[in-house]
């Protein structure tokens, strides 16, 4: 039974109707990757990791040589690399950082990173060297504008020319949908990426207003809520047919949000390595054909409230 049950962990997740959707691990450093038994990749490695509680950034060799880790403790699939998604809340002693009156409106993710070039640089040219070994996305976070996608994948391009090798065959670039006017926006993003990844925490606080860990407006925080779904959808009806539309949020190990996520036109799921077998699980039990009448229906409902209560009732 353990044995079947451990060979199952590794076998691709497909719906009962036959859709693949790979499911991937959040990890913040190698152990959550070791953790990650039956992981299809890391569809989200923070970073950030690296950069915090210490006086100065890690440079290409040691950040290389951490990336690396974790890929090895991931069997070598892919790993999709967050570029450093610091800010006003989380301050680093060795970049500048003005004080915010709205830290989480203000100088963070892709932001912060575009006004620290020699940080980007570094770390882009440690995810290309990386890349030359391993399979490898990279994502660039909280991303507003085009403008700032074009910036950051300029960045790239340097960053392969200063290494001097060509692109890497197999790397990918990605952004994530955190900020409500991206997600409206897919479609002018889209021609710029492999991938799309909702941060389903951070378009959660944005959407509602509700900043992140502030109790008072926990209640109001729901990634189902209707309004939250609308942005979901319009992410994958502007990402189009070519490009995979993942969510990384905690909504993404969320039962009853995977059911909406899958029929609205999510095909990756990435969540923490103690969710992954049971996120496999539940991507087996859903029929993503039903799921997108429900998710249809979901978009029209009044709450979060109702949503969860359509979801509970099946199709
Ligand atoms: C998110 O915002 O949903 C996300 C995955 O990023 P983080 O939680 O690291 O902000
Ligand atoms: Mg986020």
């Amino acid at each position: 039974r353990d044995r079947a049950a451990r060979a199952l962990a590794r076998e691709p997740a497909v719906s009962r109707d036959g859709v693949r959707v790979l499911v991937g691990v959040n990890a913040a450093g190698p152990a959550d990757a070791a953790a990650a038994t039956g992981a299809d990749l890391a569809g989200l490695v923070r970073t950030e990791f690296l950069f915090l509680g210490r006086d100065a950034a890690p440079g290409i060799d040691e950040q290389e040589a951490a990336y690396r880790g974790i890929a090895a403790a991931l069997g070598g699939r892919r790993i999709t690399l967050r570029t450093l998604d610091v800010g006003g809340d989380k301050p680093l002693p060795y970049v500048a950082q003005p004080a915010e009156a709205n830290p989480f409106l203000g100088l963070r993710g892709l932001r912060l990173a575009l006004r620290a070039p020699d940080l980007l640089d570094t770390q882009l040219r440690a995810i290309v060297r990386t890349a030359h070994a391993t399979p490898v996305s990279v994502m660039f976070p909280m991303v507003s504008t085009v403008a700032e996608l074009r910036a950051a994948r300029a960045a790239l391009d340097a960053a392969v020319v200063a290494e001097g090798r060509g692109t890497p065959a197999d790397l990918q670039v990605g952004m994530m949908v955190e900020v409500p006017a991206a997600a409206l926006k897919a479609a002018a993003f889209a021609p710029h990426v492999d991938f799309l990844s909702i941060g389903t925490n951070d378009l959660t606080q944005y959407a509602l207003a509700t900043e992140r860990g502030n109790d008072a407006v926990a209640g109001l925080a729901d990634p189902l809520d209707p309004g939250v779904l609308a942005l979901v959808a319009a992410t994958c009806r502007g990402a189009g047919p070519d490009v995979l539309v993942a969510v990384c949020g905690e909504a993404a190990a969320d039962e009853a949000a995977a059911t909406v996520l899958l029929g609205l036109g999510v095909r990756e799921l990435s969540v923490a390595a103690p969710a992954v077998a049971a996120t496999k699980h539940t991507v087996r039990e859903i029929d993503v054909c039903a799921a997108a009448e429900l998710a249809a229906r979901a978009l029209t409902a009044p709450d979060a409230d109702a949503v969860r209560a359509l979801l509970s009732e099946g199709p």
